[in-house]
């Protein structure tokens, strides 16, 4: 995998070396329990204990207030399913935004099916989202608010601390819960300033490896345990820390937290750079907006299909991504959601970018998809 061109970075990232090295070492120095009271369950204890700080850190709360599991599906999981369990046998509404990860969505659907109410807000013709139609989707029987910080498939930037803002200052009883795995690690996240009672993170996405994610809930917010058995990480989510995993978020974390800003400015350099190439090729259509993330950025290349396109463009090593990769090629309703149709959605690509991305990968890149669209029939 070392000559290949990566450009799939929102699907999953490269472990960095500092992530690799800490699970290398969780798995051999120290392999025991951290829920075992001898020094070997100790000693592991303090290995997750070590990287629950770092993300606490990075997101300006207490220590106390972060739980590991399984991975960013699972945190989702647990605020949605969580939290309607705690909240709402009297406050039976949840609402979300309309071009939520698959992990939200289908868990909302669930929830729907079992008797919740769920409102999905749409953006607005001109493919932004506004404050007050969440207030309005909002009432006095809603539980959750739940929207993601940046979206997986076009960068989009939700206006979350806004939308949070609006909400609770006419409905202060709601939780509002932020899935930021796009989002941290690579634009600033806060809990404060988001206004988040709940935030979701993965470790795969941020360089760490996966199997591992992990959910911040405010103190004082009630989350129904969706895994229960042995009590571990306070009972909010029972069984056995999986430390290599937790050990590698940690030491990605306390690698890039120091350069979110920096990284940034790296990164919207080369979006700029790639997207000055693009533009000139014949039939490319730009579908992220020019203040989207810059990690992800989504085109449709001349009505050649995405499925099509991605394998000519494997065939030059080069690996991106058709819509969301957690679809596994399902066609997703999220280009719909910002006016994306008919052959422009059929044809569009993620190349989603890493701080380690480089201008001749992009040129590399670049002239491969002119090829692709010249030498693609139909
Ligand atoms: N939320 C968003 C926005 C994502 O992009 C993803 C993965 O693609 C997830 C949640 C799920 O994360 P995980 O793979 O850790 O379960």
């Amino acid at each position: 995998m070392n000559n290949l061109i990566y450009l799939d970075n929102a699907a999953t990232t490269k472990p960095c070396a500092e992530a690799v090295a800490a699970a290398a070492d969780a798995m051999t120095e120290h392999f025991g329990n951290p829920s075992s009271l001898h020094r070997a369950g100790l000693d592991a204890q303090l290995i997750v204990d070590g990287a629950r700080r770092a993300i606490a850190d990075a997101l300006g709360v207490d220590r106390e207030t972060i739980y590991f599991t399984s991975g960013a599906t699972e945190s989702n999981n647990l605020a949605l399913r969580g939290i309607s369990a705690a909240y709402g046998k009297r406050r039976g509404r949840i609402v979300i935004s309309a071009v939520e990860h698959a992990s939200i969505e289908e868990t909302a659907s669930a929830l729907e099916e079992k008797g919740f109410e769920v409102a999905r807000v749409s953006p607005r013709s001109d493919g932004r989202f506004y404050p007050e139609d969440f207030v309005n989707a909002c009432d006095d029987k809603t539980c959750l608010l739940s929207i993601m910080r940046v979206n997986n498939e076009n960068g989009y930037i939700l206006p979350v601390p806004e939308v949070f803002k609006a909400v609770k200052k006419k409905f202060p009883d709601i939780i509002t819960h932020c899935d930021c795995v796009q989002a941290f690690m690579k634009l600033k996240v806060g809990a404060k300033s988001l206004g988040a009672d709940i935030i979701s993170l993965s470790g795969h996405k941020i360089h760490g490896v996966k199997g591992v994610g992990a959910v911040y809930i405010k103190k004082g917010v009630r989350v129904v345990p969706i895994m229960t058995g042995g009590k571990q990480e306070k009972t909010v989510r029972s069984g056995t820390e999986s430390v290599p995993a937790i050990a590698a978020f940690g030491a990605a974390v306390k690698k890039y937290a120091p350069t979110i800003s920096e990284r940034y400015d790296r990164v919207s350099a080369l979006k700029s750079y790639l997207l000055g190439k693009i533009s000139a090729i014949e039939g490319i259509e730009i579908n992220s907006a020019d203040d989207a993330s810059p990690y992800v950025i989504n085109i449709s290349a001349a009505g050649k299909r995405s499925e099509i396109m991605l394998h000519y463009l494997e065939g030059r090593e080069i690996y991106v991504s058709s819509g969301s990769a957690c679809s596994k090629g399902a066609q997703s309703g999220v280009p719909a959601q910002f006016g994306i149709t008919g052959k422009r959605a059929d044809s569009a690509l993620r190349i989603s970018m890493s701080s380690d991305t480089t201008e001749e990968e992009l040129d590399s890149f670049a002239e491969a998809l002119r090829d692709g669209i010249n030498e693609i029939r139909g």
